[in-house]
Formats: structure tokens, sequence, C-alpha cells
């Protein structure tokens, strides 16, 4: 007997159909002898629909009654779960975030799971029941109702299986793992048997929606056991997330292409070289709360220099209205912006142990007329700047390069 904690996505709840299919799968791992804990999300297109129903009442709605709305979907998830469960002759009980006291703090919209008190959870199994959690929400020391994030049922569903030493944590979603690319730009991609957590968070981060990036690092840091199936096929393991690397000679250099098309570049121009000024113009967009990845200073020529970073699309226009106070400010000359770019990475943990993956991927790329723009390394994961264009070319090739559709 194992206890597994499942969750299950939007999709997988899109219907009362798949609700009542999501139940006749609970039902064969309760015969089969285990525990269950199930998390949910809300019906597809539901928090959406939330969102934009506040936006109509208040442009920018207030954080904390935003919560209070947008927690509401996963609430009808859990009730209509459990009455499907009823149905095909089990127990069954329902829990909110704040009823189990899944404990956060107080970042409305963007809270981080602080503690989970899992004992009514504990007592709940042991009596026999399936306990169904409604994921995304938590509550405050204050009371208050909390959401973690857009795709936050993902988070709940690790840290529950963290707090309940889980033996596994299977996230059900509408694809069948997690695959070398994305199978709609290159149809040979592959489903991968096993990524480690590192790929798998440089994979989340670089644009793979898989995965809530945050429920990955919770797994990673409490070592919980995932595993990413689809909650459509009866057969097939999935994907599973591993500590480890592969230990046989085959493990592929090169795990997964990732992209990411929501990318915005600036550049200032002609900023005056001197010490502070990296920090003078990135300081102020840090304030801005505006997340920015790669950076790239020129070396300094008759005492100016050229700086570039990007930011998130959607922060364009926020982040150039920003730097161009301070472009007056320290007297630089210029800034332009190229918000039609994307960002395509190899990543791998093989990487490592082996030279050259750098160049053979600037050959490949070279060798269809691709300009990188700019590049960013780390151990694992290589990143280049494309003209947005060349999207889909680069990831095919890159693809193929690797030898991923083998
Ligand atoms: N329902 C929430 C969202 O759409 C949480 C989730 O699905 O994971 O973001
Ligand atoms: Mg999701």
């Amino acid at each position: 007997m194992a206890l597994i904690v499942q969750k299950y996505g939007g999709t997988s709840m899109g219907s009362p159909e798949r609700i009542k299919n999501v139940a006749r799968r609970v039902a064969r791992f309760r015969a089969e002898g285990h525990q269950v804990v199930v998390v949910v999300s809300a019906m597809s297109g539901e928090t959406n629909r939330l969102i934009a129903l506040a936006k109509e009442i208040q442009a920018t709605p207030d954080p904390r009654e935003l919560d209070v709305v947008i927690s509401t979907g996963e609430q009808v998830t859990i009730g209509l779960l459990c009455m499907a469960l009823k149905d095909a002759g089990l127990q069954a009980k329902s829990y909110t975030g704040p009823q189990v006291r899944i404990l956060t703090d107080d970042a409305f919209n963007k809270a981080r799971i602080l503690s989970i008190d899992e004992a009514n959870i504990r007592a709940d199994l042991d009596a026999g029941q399936v306990v169904v959690v409604a994921g995304f929400q938590g509550v405050d020391e204050a009371g208050n109702i909390t959401t973690l994030g857009r795709g936050g049922s993902d988070t709940t569903g690790v840290a529950l299986a963290a707090a309940l030493k889980a033996d596994e944590c299977q996230i059900y979603t509408d694809v069948d793992g997690v695959y070398t690319t994305d199978p709609r730009i290159v149809p040979e991609a592959r489903k991968l048997d096993t990524v480690t957590f590192e790929e798998m968070l440089e994979m989340a981060s670089l644009g793979s929606k898989v995965l809530q990036i945050r429920s990955v690092e919770f797994a990673g840091k409490y070592k919980v056991k995932l595993r990413v199936l689809s909650s459509f096929q009866d057969e097939g393991e999935g994907t599973l997330i591993t500590v480890e690397e592969g230990k046989n000679m085959e493990q592929p250099i090169i795990s997964g292409i990732a992209f990411n098309r929501d990318e915005a570049k600036l550049t200032v121009l002609g900023v005056p070289d001197r010490p502070g000024i990296a920090y003078q113009l990135l300081g102020p967009i840090a304030d801005a709360n505006i997340d920015v990845d790669m950076i790239i200073q020129n070396v300094g020529r008759d005492g100016t220099t050229d700086f570039s970073f990007t930011v998130n699309r959607p922060e364009f226009e926020k982040a150039k209205a920003v730097l161009e106070s301070v472009r007056q400010h320290i007297g630089a000359r210029e800034i332009v912006g190229d918000n039609k770019i994307c960002k395509v990475s190899a990543v791998g943990v093989g990487m490592r142990s082996h030279p050259g993956v750098a160049s053979q991927m600037f050959r490949a790329l070279a060798e269809e007329g691709i300009n990188i723009q700019m590049i960013s390394t780390s151990e694992i994961k290589i990143s280049v700047v494309l003209d947005e264009k060349y999207l889909e070319l680069a990831v095919r090739v890159l693809h193929r390069s690797f030898g991923l559709d083998k």
C-alpha cells in the first residue's frame, strides 16, 4: 500500500464527464489498496473567466478581494469530484486550502506556502477516505484567503506530497509526459522517460508550461517523487522527475530544446562607462518589479558602453518608460528596443561532461543563416536570443542537430 497524491489540472476537470473519469481513475488506485489524496484545479477556463469578471468591476482588482474571487473555481471542483467519488462507491471528503490550513504568507495573488497541517488529512486517509483538496489556495496568518499564482495547483500537490511524505506525487495533465520539445513545432519530439529536477527547472523557467516552476523547486528541495502523466490515457508511465542523473552511458548530452516567445530586448546606447552604471540602470527596473533575464554589457569605447537586457514581453513598455527617466539622469545617448525576439535554449545535465555543445549549437544555427543576438549559458543550458521569425526553424534545427528525434 502506498500513499499517492494525484493532481488533476483544469482540462482533466473540464466537464462532468471528465470529472467522473477522474473519479474512476481514483477508484482504481483505491481498489489496488493505495491511499489517495487528490488535488484539483478549477475547470479549464474558469480562473481566466473569474479574473476577467473582476476586471469588469475594477480595472486593477484589489489583490485581497481578487483572491476571494479566483479561489472559488477550485471550491467548485473539489465538491463535484467528491460527489463523483461517492457515486462510484468511495468515501470522500473535500477540503479548501484554508480548511486544511495550508498556511501561506500574505502576498495576495502569489503567496508562498509556509506550512501545512496534515493531521486531519491523515486521520481521514486512515479512516478509508479519499481526501480531495483545492489547489492554488491557502490562508495567511490573519485568516485571509490567498492564492499561489497561476498554475499554483501543481505547487499545492507537491507541497501536500512533501508534508504527507507521500510515496509519489502524480501530476495528471493533457500531455502524457515531458517532451524533448513542443510536438506542435517538432512532430518527431519524443516523450522523456526521466528528466532531472535541474533540467525540469530550466525547462519550466525557459518556457515549457508542463509544471509550475515553483512546484519543481519544491519537489527538488523536499525530494518528492514527481511524475507527469496524461489523464486521458490509462496506460503509460509518463515522465519521472528524478534527483539522480541517469547512470547509463547512453545519457544524452541534451535532454530538450525549450523556447519562449514572450521576450523583449532593451538596449541603452552610449552609457557613460563608470562604476555603478549597471546598478543605476537595473536598480529602478527591479524597484518597478520587472524581472530581468539576460544581460550584456559591451566593452567600453571612448568612455561609453552599450548595455542590453531582456524582460518579459508584457513588461516591455513599462521597462522602457523606467529606462527613459534613468537615461536622462545618467546622461546615456539613446534607448532602443525590440519586442519581436524569442529565446531558444538547449538543456541537459550531460553538458557538464561534454565540451563543445555551445559550438555545435552555434554551427547548427549558422548553417541555417540564423543570426544570434544574445547568448547566455549555465552549467546545464545554453540560451540564445533570436529574431522571433526564426523560432520554429531554430527549434527544429537544434532538435535534429542534437539527435533528439532518434
Ligand atoms: N486554476 C488556477 C489557474 O488557472 C490554478 C491551476 O490551475 O493550477 O492558474
Ligand atoms: Mg497547470
